[in-house]
């Protein structure tokens, strides 16, 4: 018996799709079936968005401190039902169950992080340049709000996007990805369970096509909140900016770890490792370029192929398994056609992987062994494009300079690393890496919730996720003069 999963419209959840519906299977094993949901198109995006736009006021007008504490118990039951839901999103799309748990986790922080901003909420209160007049800046909620999210953190993104979202007073239409349904469903029920009101949040299962492009084009929708690639990212951006709508774009990567020659090199390789092949290097951030001063290149390289060869690799519920397959066959095919670019390319030299893991359990999955280039240069496609798996090239450099320019040499802008034990150096790469996150001998991944996620460049519009900061996406600024001086005060003429 598969599961059957719902959408959620208008306080009610519904398993019917007017466009039938569809499966979502297990990436290490595609005998497992994870789940049936309903194929919903314009006519289910359309009552979500009247659903929410019908709630919006009721739910705009409670205090926020108690909006924010409705989200605190959207935290406790997370915590409550954390192993359940990372097992879960462990079978949807195959990241090791450390992992989704930490997904899960990210999830809790976030609601505790939105909660306790629910009392805070700030604006300014300035003195006016007019006697007995006083001026005050406040966030007002926007509206109903879209957000459509990727697969790879399906917990985490979500929670990013309408925690603050619902703590500042809007409603919200959500699409997850269509790898990643369940975990929604369960996101969208604890919700529910921690006293979100009916209309507040709906769930529309689907396509980027059928259910993302009606929510980029509905009217009624005042905000778009996307993460995903940013070929998709460019389309939805033309959309909302024909429709002056407002749009917060969290897209791709190129992330680089730069070791320097005075680099502590055990430390350095275990963040390399960690960097790019943790969730199969299917992370916005992870690590898909090596930077390696010319001194320690060759016995970096030497002993990350040594390490990255020995990764276990399998079904994520197995906690033995250190590296999940990739999502699903197309992801798999993506990341193949990428290796046959880069051994096309010019000099560079492909040192292992580059192929699909096969025999027994393996044939069950999209599994694909973790896969080192090197002799890579700047110019060569594997070395500027997203390619969104377990593969790294590695560039040589000469000195800090050097290293700096070649990790700026991307259209991207989104995390970066060095490992240094030169003070000097390391205050240099914070000041002149283009990136939105720095890791001083960290990887590239690891964003903790407090302070702002996004990055420069192609990789988004300017908005930043989580901290303080996320509120500028789901809030309206007002400012407001209170003139009680009982007269007619003209700003910049009385004087
Ligand atoms: P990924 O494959 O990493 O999830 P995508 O950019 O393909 O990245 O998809 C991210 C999200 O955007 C998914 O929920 C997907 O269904 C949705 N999506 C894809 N294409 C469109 C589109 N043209 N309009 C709106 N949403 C889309």
């Amino acid at each position: 018996m598969v599961d059957k999963y719902r959408n959620h419209i208008s306080g009610k959840w519904s398993a019917t799709g007017s466009l039938g519906t569809f499966k979502n299977i297990n990436p290490a094993d595609t005998r497992d079936i994870v789940g049936e949901f309903p194929a919903s198109g314009k006519e289910e995006v359309d009552a979500a968005v009247a659903a929410a736009r019908a709630a919006f006021r009721k739910w705009s007008l409670v205090p926020a401190p108690k909006r924010g504490e409705i989200i605190k118990r959207a935290g406790d039951l997370m915590v409550e039902r954390k192993e359940d839901i990372a097992r879960l999103m462990t079978r949807e799309m195959g990241k090791i169950l450390i992992e989704t748990r930490g997904d899960v986790q990210e999830g809790i922080d976030t609601a505790y992080y939105a909660a306790g901003e629910g009392r805070r909420l700030f604006g300014d209160t300035v003195p006016c340049e007019l006697p007995n007049k006083l001026g005050m800046s406040i966030r007002c909620p926007v509206g109903v709000c879209g957000v459509i999210t990727p697969w790879n953190f399906p917990m985490a993104i979500p929670t990013w996007k309408i925690f603050p979202a619902l703590m500042c007073g809007n409603t919200v239409v959500f699409k997850p990805a269509s790898d990643t349904p369940a975990t929604a469903v369960k996101f969208v029920e604890i919700l529910l369970d921690a006293g979100v009101h009916e209309g507040v949040i709906n769930l529309v299962h689907g396509t980027g096509k059928t259910v993302g492009m009606p929510m980029v084009e509905h009217p009624g929708i005042q905000l778009i909140g996307f993460t995903g690639s940013s070929g998709v990212g460019r389309i939805i951006g033309e959309k909302c900016g024909a429709q002056l709508k407002r749009l917060s774009l969290e897209l791709g990567g190129k992330n680089a770890e730069i070791v320097m020659d005075d680099a502590n090199l055990e430390l350095a390789l275990e963040g390399a490792l960690w960097g790019a092949f943790g969730t199969t290097g299917q992370r916005c951030t992870a690590t898909s370029r090596l930077i390696l001063h010319k001194k320690i290149s060759k016995r970096f390289v030497e002993q990350f192929v040594e390490k990255a060869q020995k990764l276990r690799i399998g079904n994520g519920l197995d906690e033995s398994v250190q590296v999940g397959p990739l999502v699903n066959a197309g992801q798999r095919d993506i990341v193949h056609n990428y290796v046959k670019i880069g051994r096309e390319e010019d000099k560079a030299t492909m040192l292992c992987g580059g192929e699909f893991l096969t025999g027994g359990d393996y044939d069950r999955g999209f599994f694909y062994k973790p896969t080192v280039f090197v002799n890579v240069t700047r110019g060569m496609r594997i070395a500027k494009e997203e390619i969104f798996g377990p593969v790294v090239v590695a560039l040589e450099v000469e000195s800090l300079d050097d290293a700096i320019e070649t990790l700026n040499d991307s259209s991207y802008g989104l995390s970066s690393s060095i490992y240094t034990q030169d003070v000097n150096a390391a205050f240099k790469a914070m000041r002149d890496i283009e990136a939105g996150i720095t890791y001083i001998n960290g990887p590239t991944i690891g964003a903790e919730i407090q302070l702002p996620f996004g990055g420069m460049k192609n990789t988004g519009n300017g908005h930043r996720e989580s901290s303080h900061t996320v509120l500028d996406t789901y809030t309206e600024w007002k400012s407001i003069y209170v003139d009680f001086s009982g007269k007619l005060q003209r700003a910049q003429i009385d004087t």
